[in-house]
Protein backbone atom coordinates (compact mmCIF):
# COMPACT_ATOMS: atom_id res chain seq x y z
CA UNK A 1 0.00 0.00 0.00
CA UNK A 2 1.59 3.19 -0.94
CA UNK A 3 2.40 5.90 1.57
CA UNK A 4 1.72 9.33 1.39
CA UNK A 5 3.62 10.61 4.23
CA UNK A 6 4.65 8.65 7.53
CA UNK A 7 2.38 7.09 8.81
CA UNK A 8 -0.44 7.90 6.32
CA UNK A 9 -1.87 5.92 3.96
CA UNK A 10 -3.30 6.44 0.05
CA UNK A 11 -7.04 5.40 0.17
CA UNK A 12 -9.50 5.30 -3.17
CA UNK A 13 -9.88 8.55 -5.21
CA UNK A 14 -13.14 10.17 -3.95
CA UNK A 15 -13.47 12.05 -6.89
CA UNK A 16 -12.29 13.60 -9.72
CA UNK A 17 -12.42 17.87 -10.34
CA UNK A 18 -12.15 19.93 -13.16
CA UNK A 19 -7.97 20.15 -12.31
CA UNK A 20 -7.42 16.86 -10.04
CA UNK A 21 -8.24 14.41 -8.05
CA UNK A 22 -9.67 14.09 -4.32
CA UNK A 23 -8.13 11.11 -2.79
CA UNK A 24 -9.32 9.34 0.81
CA UNK A 25 -5.83 9.16 2.84
CA UNK A 26 -6.34 7.20 6.23
CA UNK A 27 -4.07 7.31 9.71
CA UNK A 28 -1.95 4.32 9.92
CA UNK A 29 -2.43 3.88 13.73
CA UNK A 30 -5.38 5.73 14.39
CA UNK A 31 -7.77 5.06 10.97
CA UNK A 32 -8.93 8.63 10.94
CA UNK A 33 -9.39 9.68 7.25
CA UNK A 34 -9.15 12.76 5.52
CA UNK A 35 -10.10 13.75 2.16
CA UNK A 36 -7.29 15.39 -0.11
CA UNK A 37 -7.51 17.19 -2.91
CA UNK A 38 -4.87 17.48 -5.14
CA UNK A 39 -3.48 19.47 -8.03
CA UNK A 40 -0.33 18.23 -10.67
CA UNK A 41 0.78 22.34 -11.39
CA UNK A 42 2.82 20.64 -14.32
CA UNK A 43 -0.87 19.37 -15.81
CA UNK A 44 -2.45 22.54 -15.05
CA UNK A 45 -0.28 25.44 -13.97
CA UNK A 46 -3.06 27.98 -14.24
CA UNK A 47 -4.39 26.04 -11.12
CA UNK A 48 -1.84 27.54 -8.72
CA UNK A 49 -3.56 31.03 -8.17
CA UNK A 50 -6.82 29.54 -8.03
CA UNK A 51 -6.24 26.54 -5.50
CA UNK A 52 -4.48 29.52 -3.34
CA UNK A 53 -7.72 31.33 -3.17
CA UNK A 54 -9.92 28.58 -2.47
CA UNK A 55 -8.04 27.49 0.32
CA UNK A 56 -7.87 31.37 1.51
CA UNK A 57 -11.59 31.67 1.19
CA UNK A 58 -12.40 28.05 3.25
CA UNK A 59 -10.07 28.47 6.16
CA UNK A 60 -11.85 31.50 7.11
CA UNK A 61 -14.95 28.87 7.38
CA UNK A 62 -16.45 26.82 10.15
CA UNK A 63 -20.08 25.62 10.56
CA UNK A 64 -21.27 22.03 10.48
CA UNK A 65 -22.98 22.18 7.28
CA UNK A 66 -19.61 23.31 5.01
CA UNK A 67 -17.04 20.28 5.03
CA UNK A 68 -13.69 21.66 7.29
CA UNK A 69 -10.72 22.83 5.77
CA UNK A 70 -7.57 21.09 7.83
CA UNK A 71 -4.71 22.45 6.08
CA UNK A 72 -2.55 22.77 2.88
CA UNK A 73 0.44 21.66 1.51
CA UNK A 74 2.91 22.68 -1.16
CA UNK A 75 5.45 20.97 -3.27
CA UNK A 76 7.25 21.96 -6.48
CA UNK A 77 4.80 20.56 -8.70
CA UNK A 78 1.59 19.41 -6.79
CA UNK A 79 -0.83 21.84 -4.80
CA UNK A 80 -2.53 19.95 -2.44
CA UNK A 81 -5.99 20.74 0.39
CA UNK A 82 -6.81 18.68 3.40
CA UNK A 83 -10.16 18.83 4.10
CA UNK A 84 -12.94 16.43 6.27
CA UNK A 85 -13.94 13.34 4.91
CA UNK A 86 -17.94 13.24 3.72
CA UNK A 87 -18.25 9.38 3.90
CA UNK A 88 -21.65 9.61 2.55
CA UNK A 89 -20.76 10.48 -0.80
CA UNK A 90 -22.58 13.29 -3.34
CA UNK A 91 -26.58 14.81 -2.16
CA UNK A 92 -26.28 14.01 -5.89
CA UNK A 93 -25.98 10.44 -5.38
CA UNK A 94 -29.64 10.12 -3.68
CA UNK A 95 -31.98 12.11 -6.11
CA UNK A 96 -33.47 9.53 -8.42
CA UNK A 97 -33.66 10.39 -11.67
CA UNK A 98 -37.60 11.86 -12.55
CA UNK A 99 -38.39 11.15 -9.26
CA UNK A 100 -36.72 12.95 -6.07
CA UNK A 101 -36.66 11.76 -2.92
CA UNK A 102 -39.24 12.24 -0.57
CA UNK A 103 -40.45 15.44 0.60
CA UNK A 104 -39.05 15.15 4.33
CA UNK A 105 -36.11 14.47 3.12
CA UNK A 106 -35.50 17.20 0.49
CA UNK A 107 -36.58 19.29 2.76
CA UNK A 108 -33.94 17.99 5.39
CA UNK A 109 -30.91 18.42 2.95
CA UNK A 110 -32.48 21.78 1.78
CA UNK A 111 -32.77 23.24 5.51
CA UNK A 112 -29.30 22.35 5.94
CA UNK A 113 -27.89 23.99 2.75
CA UNK A 114 -30.12 26.99 3.55
CA UNK A 115 -28.60 27.11 7.08
CA UNK A 116 -24.80 26.57 5.28
CA UNK A 117 -25.42 29.71 3.18
CA UNK A 118 -27.25 31.96 5.55
CA UNK A 119 -23.70 31.27 7.30
CA UNK A 120 -21.63 31.94 4.21
CA UNK A 121 -23.68 35.14 3.27
CA UNK A 122 -23.30 36.37 6.88
CA UNK A 123 -19.46 36.14 6.20
CA UNK A 124 -19.41 37.95 2.97
CA UNK A 125 -18.84 34.69 0.90
CA UNK A 126 -20.51 33.76 -2.06
CA UNK A 127 -19.93 29.99 -2.84
CA UNK A 128 -20.88 30.59 -6.70
CA UNK A 129 -21.09 26.78 -7.33
CA UNK A 130 -23.69 24.98 -5.52
CA UNK A 131 -25.36 22.00 -7.12
CA UNK A 132 -26.32 18.36 -6.13
CA UNK A 133 -22.45 17.72 -6.63
CA UNK A 134 -20.81 20.23 -4.59
CA UNK A 135 -23.00 19.05 -1.54
CA UNK A 136 -21.68 15.95 -0.19
CA UNK A 137 -23.48 14.11 3.01
CA UNK A 138 -21.57 12.45 6.21
CA UNK A 139 -21.87 9.63 7.72
CA UNK A 140 -25.10 10.55 9.72
CA UNK A 141 -26.31 12.05 6.26
CA UNK A 142 -26.06 15.44 7.35
CA UNK A 143 -25.31 18.18 4.30
CA UNK A 144 -21.65 19.91 4.11
CA UNK A 145 -21.07 22.57 1.65
CA UNK A 146 -17.99 21.47 -0.18
CA UNK A 147 -15.86 23.17 -3.13
CA UNK A 148 -14.99 26.49 -2.72
CA UNK A 149 -12.74 26.77 -5.95
CA UNK A 150 -14.73 29.37 -7.03
CA UNK A 151 -16.29 31.34 -4.10
CA UNK A 152 -15.25 34.58 -2.94
CA UNK A 153 -15.69 37.67 -0.77
CA UNK A 154 -18.17 40.14 -1.78
CA UNK A 155 -18.45 41.97 1.79
CA UNK A 156 -15.75 43.15 3.28
CA UNK A 157 -15.93 45.31 6.43
CA UNK A 158 -20.09 46.27 5.65
CA UNK A 159 -19.15 47.06 2.19
CA UNK A 160 -20.52 44.78 -0.54
CA UNK A 161 -18.97 44.25 -3.82
CA UNK A 162 -21.08 43.32 -7.72
CA UNK A 163 -19.32 40.22 -8.69
CA UNK A 164 -18.47 40.58 -12.22
CA UNK A 165 -16.77 36.84 -13.53
CA UNK A 166 -19.90 34.53 -15.14
CA UNK A 167 -18.89 31.37 -13.11
CA UNK A 168 -20.86 27.99 -12.18
CA UNK A 169 -22.80 25.32 -13.94
CA UNK A 170 -24.93 26.54 -15.95
CA UNK A 171 -28.31 24.62 -15.25
CA UNK A 172 -27.87 26.17 -11.35
CA UNK A 173 -26.69 30.06 -12.65
CA UNK A 174 -29.12 32.95 -11.61
CA UNK A 175 -29.49 34.56 -14.66
CA UNK A 176 -28.52 37.65 -13.93
CA UNK A 177 -24.96 36.05 -13.68
CA UNK A 178 -24.99 35.65 -17.17
CA UNK A 179 -25.56 39.18 -18.38
CA UNK A 180 -23.08 40.56 -15.02
CA UNK A 181 -22.39 42.16 -13.03
CA UNK A 182 -24.34 40.48 -10.23
CA UNK A 183 -25.06 40.47 -6.67
CA UNK A 184 -23.84 37.75 -4.90
CA UNK A 185 -26.54 36.73 -2.31
CA UNK A 186 -29.33 36.48 -5.21
CA UNK A 187 -27.45 34.56 -7.52
CA UNK A 188 -26.25 31.83 -4.49
CA UNK A 189 -30.18 32.00 -3.71
CA UNK A 190 -31.41 30.73 -7.00
CA UNK A 191 -28.91 28.02 -7.07
CA UNK A 192 -30.75 26.36 -4.14
CA UNK A 193 -33.43 26.86 -5.62
CA UNK A 194 -32.89 24.89 -8.60
CA UNK A 195 -31.12 22.73 -6.41
CA UNK A 196 -35.11 22.47 -4.16
CA UNK A 197 -36.14 21.27 -7.82
CA UNK A 198 -33.98 18.58 -8.20
CA UNK A 199 -34.25 16.97 -5.14
CA UNK A 200 -38.42 17.32 -5.59
CA UNK A 201 -38.69 16.26 -9.02
CA UNK A 202 -35.44 14.37 -10.09
CA UNK A 203 -34.98 16.81 -13.03
CA UNK A 204 -33.82 20.31 -13.69
CA UNK A 205 -35.99 22.60 -15.01
CA UNK A 206 -33.99 24.59 -17.59
CA UNK A 207 -30.50 24.53 -19.36
CA UNK A 208 -29.44 27.79 -18.57
CA UNK A 209 -31.83 30.91 -17.16
CA UNK A 210 -31.65 32.54 -20.27
CA UNK A 211 -35.14 33.90 -21.91
CA UNK A 212 -34.03 32.30 -25.66
CA UNK A 213 -34.20 29.26 -23.79
CA UNK A 214 -38.07 27.48 -24.39
CA UNK A 215 -38.20 25.90 -20.90
CA UNK A 216 -37.02 29.25 -19.27
CA UNK A 217 -39.21 31.47 -21.40
CA UNK A 218 -42.49 29.69 -20.90
CA UNK A 219 -41.55 29.61 -17.09
CA UNK A 220 -40.91 33.99 -16.93
CA UNK A 221 -44.05 33.57 -18.62
CA UNK A 222 -45.91 31.69 -16.01
CA UNK A 223 -47.25 28.67 -18.98
CA UNK A 224 -45.66 25.94 -16.78
CA UNK A 225 -48.07 24.61 -15.38
CA UNK A 226 -48.39 21.24 -17.37
CA UNK A 227 -45.10 20.99 -18.04
CA UNK A 228 -42.14 19.05 -16.30
CA UNK A 229 -41.01 19.60 -13.42
CA UNK A 230 -43.28 21.58 -12.22
CA UNK A 231 -46.52 19.38 -12.55
CA UNK A 232 -44.98 17.11 -10.16
CA UNK A 233 -44.70 19.41 -7.31
CA UNK A 234 -47.43 20.38 -5.07
CA UNK A 235 -48.86 23.90 -4.78
CA UNK A 236 -46.81 24.83 -1.25
CA UNK A 237 -43.26 23.54 -2.83
CA UNK A 238 -44.22 25.27 -6.33
CA UNK A 239 -44.85 28.15 -4.08
CA UNK A 240 -41.81 28.74 -2.72
CA UNK A 241 -39.63 28.10 -5.78
CA UNK A 242 -41.75 30.42 -7.69
CA UNK A 243 -40.39 33.19 -5.29
CA UNK A 244 -36.91 31.83 -5.48
CA UNK A 245 -36.68 31.42 -9.22
CA UNK A 246 -37.91 35.02 -10.08
CA UNK A 247 -35.77 36.36 -12.52
CA UNK A 248 -35.20 39.70 -11.27
CA UNK A 249 -33.02 39.19 -8.13
CA UNK A 250 -34.12 42.58 -6.01
CA UNK A 251 -37.65 40.99 -6.07
CA UNK A 252 -36.24 37.08 -5.03
CA UNK A 253 -37.18 35.90 -1.58
CA UNK A 254 -34.28 36.24 0.33
CA UNK A 255 -32.90 33.71 3.45
CA UNK A 256 -35.00 35.34 5.83
CA UNK A 257 -38.24 35.01 3.65
CA UNK A 258 -37.14 31.23 2.63
CA UNK A 259 -37.01 30.79 6.22
CA UNK A 260 -40.18 31.77 6.86
CA UNK A 261 -42.07 30.06 4.19
CA UNK A 262 -44.97 28.03 5.03
CA UNK A 263 -42.82 24.69 3.20
CA UNK A 264 -39.81 25.30 5.33
CA UNK A 265 -41.77 25.24 8.53
CA UNK A 266 -44.26 22.37 7.77
CA UNK A 267 -42.88 19.49 10.15
CA UNK A 268 -42.27 16.83 7.82
CA UNK A 269 -40.76 13.64 8.90
CA UNK A 270 -40.33 10.31 7.42
CA UNK A 271 -43.22 8.81 8.16
CA UNK A 272 -45.47 11.64 8.34
CA UNK A 273 -48.61 11.02 6.32
CA UNK A 274 -48.64 14.84 5.13
CA UNK A 275 -45.67 13.59 3.17
CA UNK A 276 -48.10 12.26 1.18
CA UNK A 277 -50.37 15.21 0.40
CA UNK A 278 -47.50 17.55 0.41
CA UNK A 279 -44.24 15.96 -1.19
CA UNK A 280 -43.62 15.41 -4.77
CA UNK A 281 -42.98 11.93 -4.16
CA UNK A 282 -46.01 10.29 -4.51
CA UNK A 283 -47.17 12.48 -7.61
CA UNK A 284 -44.35 11.77 -9.42
CA UNK A 285 -44.16 7.94 -10.58
CA UNK A 286 -44.83 8.12 -13.58
CA UNK A 287 -42.17 8.36 -16.06
CA UNK A 288 -42.39 11.19 -18.13
CA UNK A 289 -39.87 9.80 -21.52
CA UNK A 290 -41.19 13.04 -23.61
CA UNK A 291 -39.73 15.65 -20.53
CA UNK A 292 -37.28 17.92 -21.60
CA UNK A 293 -34.95 16.72 -18.24
CA UNK A 294 -31.42 17.06 -17.62
CA UNK A 295 -28.66 17.62 -14.63
CA UNK A 296 -24.94 19.29 -15.65
CA UNK A 297 -22.12 17.56 -15.33
CA UNK A 298 -21.48 14.80 -12.55
CA UNK A 299 -18.48 13.64 -11.29
CA UNK A 300 -16.90 10.28 -11.76
CA UNK A 301 -17.01 8.28 -8.73
CA UNK A 302 -14.24 5.65 -8.10
CA UNK A 303 -11.97 5.80 -11.33
CA UNK A 304 -9.13 3.56 -9.89
CA UNK A 305 -11.33 0.25 -10.54
CA UNK A 306 -9.09 -0.64 -13.17
CA UNK A 307 -7.33 -2.05 -10.46
CA UNK A 308 -7.60 -4.65 -7.97
CA UNK A 309 -9.89 -3.69 -5.54
CA UNK A 310 -9.89 -4.60 -1.88
CA UNK A 311 -12.98 -3.46 0.91
CA UNK A 312 -12.63 -2.59 4.36
CA UNK A 313 -15.52 -1.24 6.92
CA UNK A 314 -13.60 1.82 7.93
CA UNK A 315 -16.18 2.11 10.67
CA UNK A 316 -15.26 -0.80 12.27
CA UNK A 317 -11.98 -0.20 12.48
CA UNK A 318 -10.84 0.66 15.98
CA UNK A 319 -10.65 4.20 16.92
CA UNK A 320 -11.91 4.98 13.48
CA UNK A 321 -13.04 8.78 13.63
CA UNK A 322 -14.82 11.70 11.64
CA UNK A 323 -13.69 14.56 14.33
CA UNK A 324 -10.18 16.50 13.65
CA UNK A 325 -7.83 14.06 12.95
CA UNK A 326 -5.25 13.87 15.55
CA UNK A 327 -1.76 13.65 13.69
CA UNK A 328 -2.98 16.11 11.25
CA UNK A 329 0.61 18.00 11.09
CA UNK A 330 2.19 15.60 9.41
CA UNK A 331 0.56 15.89 6.57
CA UNK A 332 1.07 19.56 5.78
CA UNK A 333 5.06 19.74 6.25
CA UNK A 334 6.28 19.96 3.05
CA UNK A 335 9.60 18.22 4.11
CA UNK A 336 8.65 15.01 4.29
CA UNK A 337 9.37 12.98 0.74
CA UNK A 338 6.07 12.25 -1.35
CA UNK A 339 6.07 8.69 -1.89
CA UNK A 340 4.44 6.89 -4.66
CA UNK A 341 1.24 9.45 -5.73
CA UNK A 342 -0.21 6.79 -8.03
CA UNK A 343 -2.96 4.36 -6.71
CA UNK A 344 -2.08 1.37 -4.91
CA UNK A 345 -2.56 -2.06 -6.13
CA UNK A 346 -4.48 -2.90 -2.75
CA UNK A 347 -6.45 -0.12 -2.36
CA UNK A 348 -9.55 1.02 0.87
CA UNK A 349 -12.60 1.13 -0.37
CA UNK A 350 -15.71 2.28 1.23
CA UNK A 351 -19.03 1.26 0.26
CA UNK A 352 -21.09 4.24 0.06
CA UNK A 353 -25.33 4.05 -0.52
CA UNK A 354 -25.47 3.99 -4.02
CA UNK A 355 -28.58 2.73 -6.35
CA UNK A 356 -26.97 1.34 -8.97
CA UNK A 357 -25.42 -1.99 -8.14
CA UNK A 358 -27.35 -5.23 -7.78
CA UNK A 359 -26.17 -8.79 -6.71
CA UNK A 360 -26.95 -11.62 -9.13
CA UNK A 361 -26.99 -15.65 -9.36
CA UNK A 362 -24.92 -16.25 -11.89
CA UNK A 363 -21.07 -16.00 -11.48
CA UNK A 364 -18.51 -13.76 -13.04
CA UNK A 365 -18.13 -14.98 -16.64
CA UNK A 366 -21.53 -15.91 -17.07
CA UNK A 367 -22.66 -12.37 -15.25
CA UNK A 368 -20.29 -10.64 -18.20
CA UNK A 369 -21.76 -12.30 -20.76
CA UNK A 370 -25.30 -12.35 -19.81
CA UNK A 371 -24.65 -8.10 -19.43
CA UNK A 372 -23.38 -7.88 -22.59
CA UNK A 373 -25.62 -9.60 -24.31
CA UNK A 374 -28.14 -7.21 -23.32
CA UNK A 375 -26.15 -4.38 -23.93
CA UNK A 376 -26.05 -5.87 -27.63
CA UNK A 377 -29.64 -5.93 -27.82
CA UNK A 378 -30.29 -2.08 -26.61
CA UNK A 379 -27.48 -0.96 -29.29
CA UNK A 380 -25.00 -0.10 -26.73
CA UNK A 381 -21.23 -0.68 -27.79
CA UNK A 382 -18.72 -2.02 -24.85
CA UNK A 383 -15.95 -3.42 -24.15
CA UNK A 384 -14.62 -5.73 -21.98
CA UNK A 385 -11.55 -5.60 -20.72
CA UNK A 386 -9.05 -8.85 -18.81
CA UNK A 387 -10.17 -8.25 -15.65
CA UNK A 388 -14.01 -8.43 -16.69
CA UNK A 389 -15.00 -4.58 -16.55
CA UNK A 390 -17.43 -3.87 -18.83
CA UNK A 391 -17.32 -0.25 -20.35
CA UNK A 392 -20.10 1.27 -22.05
CA UNK A 393 -19.38 5.05 -24.51
CA UNK A 394 -22.58 6.40 -25.91
CA UNK A 395 -24.07 9.66 -26.34
CA UNK A 396 -27.23 11.00 -24.11
CA UNK A 397 -30.52 12.69 -25.76
CA UNK A 398 -28.57 15.99 -25.73
CA UNK A 399 -25.73 14.46 -27.88
CA UNK A 400 -23.06 14.70 -24.69
CA UNK A 401 -21.10 11.48 -23.96
CA UNK A 402 -22.07 9.10 -21.97
CA UNK A 403 -19.60 6.63 -20.40
CA UNK A 404 -20.22 3.95 -17.70
CA UNK A 405 -18.48 0.31 -16.53
CA UNK A 406 -19.81 -2.15 -14.62
CA UNK A 407 -17.53 -3.51 -12.77
CA UNK A 408 -18.43 -7.53 -11.14
CA UNK A 409 -16.84 -7.78 -7.40
CA UNK A 410 -16.98 -10.77 -5.58
CA UNK A 411 -18.57 -10.38 -1.80
CA UNK A 412 -18.46 -13.48 0.20
CA UNK A 413 -19.14 -16.12 -3.19
CA UNK A 414 -21.75 -13.38 -4.40
CA UNK A 415 -21.44 -11.79 -7.08
CA UNK A 416 -22.24 -7.53 -6.69
CA UNK A 417 -21.91 -6.08 -10.17
CA UNK A 418 -21.73 -2.30 -9.13
CA UNK A 419 -22.20 0.47 -12.10
CA UNK A 420 -20.23 3.48 -12.11
CA UNK A 421 -20.50 6.77 -14.40
CA UNK A 422 -16.94 7.97 -15.83
CA UNK A 423 -18.19 10.80 -17.88
CA UNK A 424 -21.57 12.71 -18.64
CA UNK A 425 -25.11 13.18 -16.92
CA UNK A 426 -25.72 11.18 -14.17
CA UNK A 427 -29.36 11.31 -13.91
CA UNK A 428 -28.77 10.07 -17.49
CA UNK A 429 -26.69 7.20 -16.48
CA UNK A 430 -28.90 6.41 -13.56
CA UNK A 431 -31.94 6.07 -16.45
CA UNK A 432 -29.68 3.62 -18.66
CA UNK A 433 -29.26 1.63 -15.77
CA UNK A 434 -32.46 1.06 -14.45
CA UNK A 435 -33.31 0.26 -18.34
CA UNK A 436 -30.61 -2.02 -17.92
CA UNK A 437 -31.08 -3.59 -14.77
CA UNK A 438 -34.98 -4.23 -15.90
CA UNK A 439 -33.62 -6.40 -18.87
CA UNK A 440 -31.40 -8.56 -16.81
CA UNK A 441 -34.12 -9.44 -14.25
CA UNK A 442 -34.03 -13.40 -14.32
CA UNK A 443 -30.00 -13.23 -13.27
CA UNK A 444 -30.62 -10.49 -11.02
CA UNK A 445 -30.96 -12.12 -7.10
CA UNK A 446 -33.87 -10.74 -5.18
CA UNK A 447 -32.94 -12.27 -1.88
CA UNK A 448 -31.59 -10.16 1.08
CA UNK A 449 -28.06 -9.24 1.50
CA UNK A 450 -26.59 -7.39 3.81
CA UNK A 451 -24.15 -5.26 2.90
CA UNK A 452 -21.93 -2.97 3.25
CA UNK A 453 -20.40 -5.82 4.20
CA UNK A 454 -16.90 -5.57 6.31
CA UNK A 455 -15.27 -8.27 4.04
CA UNK A 456 -11.97 -8.33 1.81
CA UNK A 457 -13.45 -8.25 -1.68
CA UNK A 458 -11.55 -8.40 -4.95
CA UNK A 459 -12.23 -7.87 -8.40
CA UNK A 460 -12.49 -10.73 -10.75
CA UNK A 461 -9.51 -11.80 -11.31
P1 LIG B 1 -15.27 20.74 -10.12
O1 LIG B 1 -14.57 22.03 -10.35
O2 LIG B 1 -15.30 19.84 -11.31
O3 LIG B 1 -16.62 20.92 -9.46
P2 LIG B 1 -13.26 20.34 -8.18
O4 LIG B 1 -11.99 20.10 -8.88
O5 LIG B 1 -13.45 21.70 -7.63
O6 LIG B 1 -14.48 19.93 -9.03
P3 LIG B 1 -14.39 19.11 -5.82
O7 LIG B 1 -15.78 19.46 -6.26
O8 LIG B 1 -13.89 19.77 -4.61
O9 LIG B 1 -13.35 19.29 -7.01
O10 LIG B 1 -14.28 17.54 -5.64
C1 LIG B 1 -14.63 16.66 -6.69
C2 LIG B 1 -15.42 15.50 -6.13
O11 LIG B 1 -14.60 14.78 -5.17
C3 LIG B 1 -16.67 15.88 -5.37
O12 LIG B 1 -17.77 16.10 -6.21
C4 LIG B 1 -16.84 14.67 -4.43
O13 LIG B 1 -17.43 13.60 -5.11
C5 LIG B 1 -15.39 14.30 -4.10
N1 LIG B 1 -14.97 14.96 -2.85
C6 LIG B 1 -14.46 16.20 -2.74
N2 LIG B 1 -14.21 16.52 -1.46
C7 LIG B 1 -14.58 15.47 -0.72
C8 LIG B 1 -14.61 15.20 0.71
N3 LIG B 1 -14.18 16.10 1.56
N4 LIG B 1 -15.06 13.99 1.11
C9 LIG B 1 -15.52 13.10 0.21
N5 LIG B 1 -15.54 13.29 -1.13
C10 LIG B 1 -15.08 14.47 -1.61
MG1 LIG C 1 -16.95 20.27 -7.58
Amino acid sequence: MAEFVDGWFFGHTLGEGAYGEVKLVINKTTGEAVAMKMIDLQKHPDAKQNMKKEATVHRMLSNPNIIRYYGQRSEATMEYIFLEYASGGELFDRIEPDIGMPSWEAQRYFKQLISAVEYLHGHGVAHRDLKPENLLLDDKDNLKVSDFGLATVYRLQGRERLLEKRCGTLPYVAPEVLVHPYRAEPADVWSCGIILVALLAGELPWDEANPQCPEYAAWIEAKYMSLTPWKKLDTIPLGLIRNVLIHAPVSRFKITDIKTHRWYLKNLCKDNSEDCIDGGRLKCLRYDEEAITRLGLSQPEFPDTENQVFQINLDERPGFSFSQPAALEDLFLSTQPVQNTQTSQNTFQRLVKRMTRFFVKTDCEETVRTLVKTLKEQNYTCRVNDVGIVTVSTVDRRKMPLVFKAIMVEMDGQILVDFRLSKGCGLEFKRRFIRIKERLDSVIFKGSVTWPIAVATKTMP
